[in-house]
């Protein structure tokens, strides 16, 4: 599935902004989900975990200031805005 990648704003708290407004606004909680693949655990010798929970978590938010509903995903390591 293709879709246009925004660069991901934030907050100063770190929650992403609007992709509209581009600042922070009220917004309110829609739909969230989250994948669900085992990602087992692999300890290298340094004690590091190097197959972290690469689960993405999908978060919808509307703004209550220009009232777009926008998706935030990430999984730890990625993140973007749709
Ligand atoms: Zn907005």
């Amino acid at each position: 599935m293709e879709s246009v990648k925004i660069a991901v704003e934030k907050d100063a708290t770190g929650f992403p902004l609007c992709p509209a407004c581009k600042k922070p606004t009220k917004r309110s909680p829609g739909a969230a989900s989250q994948t669900l693949m085992y990602f087992p655990p692999i300890i290298d010798e340094n004690g590091i975990n190097t197959n972290p929970d690469r689960n993405w978590r999908t978060e919808q938010w509307t703004c209550l200031e220009c009232g777009k509903t926008y998706i935030y995903e990430t999984n730890g390591d990625e993140e973007r805005i749709r």
